[in-house]
This record gives structure tokens, sequence and C-alpha cells, in this order.
């Protein structure tokens, strides 16, 4: 399956994301693995469904747990229907977007987040997580209430103006 890719000019990007039902119709899990797909090709840390004008609460992001000996990563995790429960302290880090090629912005995230979501089965999780892995969840949950990363920057509508530019003045 082919997924055309929202840019950030498209309003998919805006939309309100509504709850999948669990396990999950066949076709959607379709649709999961070309969002697999596109991450790997894109080294993207996440994508969310509703990048792809597929208006459903579910985004795939790649997590890293690291000890001081070893980082593992954890790719591909699915997480369906995910509700942030709680949100602690705060961080700043350089994010980027699949739907704003090239741009990068200096963004405000919690420290530490508490998530409930369900896998394609439908079975529930709950989970912390902090730093990074926080940031990557944030910025698709984001997506699946129509935010994008540059709504959390001052100055955000000349970045897009920018990235409007980029996408169609070539
Ligand atoms: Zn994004």
């Amino acid at each position: 399956m082919k997924l055309g890719l929202a840019d950030s000019t498209d309003e998919c990007l805006r939309a309100e994301a509504v709850a999948v039902v669990t396990p999950m119709p066949s076709d959607l899990i379709e649709v999961i693995e070309s969002m697999k797909a596109r991450m790997l090709k894109c080294k993207a840390a996440g994508v969310a469904a509703t990048q792809f004008g597929i208006p459903f609460r579910v985004f795939v992001v790649n997590l890293i747990v690291a000890s001081k000996t070893s980082k593992l990563l954890y790719s591909n995790v699915v997480m369906v229907n995910p509700v942030v429960i709680a949100e602690e302290g705060s961080q700043m880090g350089f994010e980027g977007c699949l739907s704003f090629p090239g741009i990068q912005a200096w963004v405000e995230r919690p420290q530490r987040i508490e998530v409930t979501w369900d896998n394609v089965g439908g079975e529930g999780y709950r989970g912390y997580f902090t730093g990074y892995n926080a940031r990557v969840i944030m910025h698709e949950y984001d997506h699946l209430r129509g935010i994008v990363f540059l709504d959390h920057v001052e100055g955000f509508k000349q970045f897009t103006q920018r990235a409007v530019e980029t996408n169609h003045g070539e």
C-alpha cells in the first residue's frame, strides 16, 4: 500500500483523530505496515496516521532504552488510542517532522510522561517514559490532536511560511 505523506500545508495535519476499534481491522493493520516502512525509509523516530490523512488515533514510534553498557532500540512500537495521563517537568530539544522537511526547531516537552495505550490486538498497556522517548511520544501524540511541533515555537508562522516556500518554490 502506498501512502501519501501530508506536507506542512495539508489540512489533515490539523484534524483531530478519532478512536480506533480494536482488534484493528486488517485494512488498518496494512496502513500501519506502510507507516512503518515509511518510517524506516525516512529514518524517522515516529509517524502518526494523521500525517497520511488517516484520521485515527494511532502512531508508531522507535523508542530507546539505554543503560550504562548498552542501548536497546524498540522499533515500531504501535500505540493505538494512546492517552497521556500525566506529564512532569520539562526538557528542551531539537525536533524535526516528516511533514516539515528540512526544518528543525528547539521545542519544550515534558521530561516524564505516563501513557496508556492499546496494541493492534486491543491489549492495554501503561508505561512511563522520560527524556528522548517522552519527546518522541509527545510529538506523535500532538499529531493526533491536530498540533504540529512548530506550534510550540514562537514565530511559528514565519517557519511554516518558509516551509511552504521550500516545498512549492522549486
Ligand atoms: Zn511530526
